[in-house]
């Protein structure tokens, strides 16, 4: 997997460090828990969005982009590091924030992401939840053209076949390190969106023939559409690489038991996970992603689906900034 051959700009820190959860492994009694620190790429405080962006930037400034435009939901990781990315490049931003979450606190809607994303200069338009959000992107990016400027639209998480390949660059990444101390990895967790992330990983662990499965917990969708969402979107990352054949649709497994009531409510065991990570360990996850994922990591531990003597990496995706439109469910 030749990734040189893709347009990319540098905007990450890494690699990631890739750590062990000592004092959580302990306390939850099952496999050894490391944790991939994607959390910390850098940009505007960090996430899994920065990866896919350093390769959708690349494709952007190749096609002389002025201004990106993206959407998602008010408390967006995306569009905050997407915002971030633009200001870095010289280059407009506009993104278009759906009302997901209807009865949220005033912090959710004015704080957090949706602060920063107002200090990069980000222009912000609000929409109806519901709508065919990338459909409200491309007239947007009609709007803009009409004003003289040359939109390059990125859809919501940056999950497409080029945002994709910066998960498997981190794939890679992992493997290093983990050959590197002689870490043999059973299994990989995240938390799964918009799908890049896994699709990714996925992609990237099996064009390296490792067999290490990846399980991705769902923060949104049912189990059939987030399987079968991820595995177009690895099936086309395969094919823009240039691999042979086809990714067999076992390689793609997502656990959709810990969305609760939808995306972005809070959970009991969202809370939980949150809580624990930080007071084991020093971490902080983010209520919308990885403490869900958090959530079902521990929830499968403690129901013993994983062997003691298992090494089980957590990718920590990021989103910490988003407990901030969360104040009332963590400090009532
Ligand atoms: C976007 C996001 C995810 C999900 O990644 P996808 O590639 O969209 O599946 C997970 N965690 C955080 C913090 C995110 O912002």
């Amino acid at each position: 997997m030749h990734l040189s051959r893709f347009p990319r700009v540098t905007l990450s820190h890494a690699p990631t460090p890739l750590e062990p959860l000592t004092r959580l492994s302990r306390q939850l009694g099952g496999p050894t828990i490391y944790i991939k620190r994607d959390d910390c790429t850098g940009l505007a405080s960090g996430g899994n969005k920065t990866r896919k962006l350093e390769f959708l930037l690349g494709d952007a400034l190749a096609q002389g982009a002025t201004h990106l435009v993206t959407q998602g939901a008010t408390q967006s990781n995306h569009v905050r590091q997407t915002a971030a990315a633009a200001a870095k490049f010289g280059l407009g931003c506009t993104a278009l924030l759906e009302v997901r979450v209807a009865d949220g606190a005033p912090e959710y809607y004015n704080s957090g992401n949706v602060l920063l994303d107002k200090i990069f200069n980000c222009t912000l338009e609000s929409r109806p939840a519901g709508l065919d959000m990338n459909q409200e992107l491309v007239a947007v990016g009609e709007r803009l053209r009409e004003q003289g400027e040359k939109p390059y639209l990125i859809p919501g998480g940056g999950s497409n076949a080029i945002g994709a390949l910066g998960y498997v660059v981190c794939a890679q990444e992992m493997l290093m390190q983990a050959n590197e101390r002689q870490l043999r990895i059973d299994h990989v967790v995240h938390a799964t969106g918009s799908c890049g992330t896994q699709a990714g990983l996925v992609v990237g662990l099996q064009g390296m023939n490792t067999g290490i499965p990846v399980l991705g917990i769902g923060v949104r969708a049912p189990r059939e559409r987030q399987e079968a969402n991820v595995h177009a979107l690895a099936q086309a990352t395969w094919d823009h690489l240039g691999l042979p054949g086809t990714l067999a649709r076992e390689t793609v497994q997502a656990n959709c038991d810990y969305v609760g009531g939808g995306y972005g409510v809070p959970t009991p065991g969202m809370i939980e996970a949150v809580q624990m990570l930080a007071q084991t360990e020093g971490i902080l996850l983010d209520p919308v992603y990885s403490g869900k994922g958090m959530a079902g990591l521990i929830d499968l531990i403690r129901r013993g689906q994983f062997g003691k003597d298992e090494n089980v990496v957590f990718v920590h995706t990021g989103g910490s900034v988003g407990l901030f439109g969360y104040r009332e469910v963590f400090a009532p």
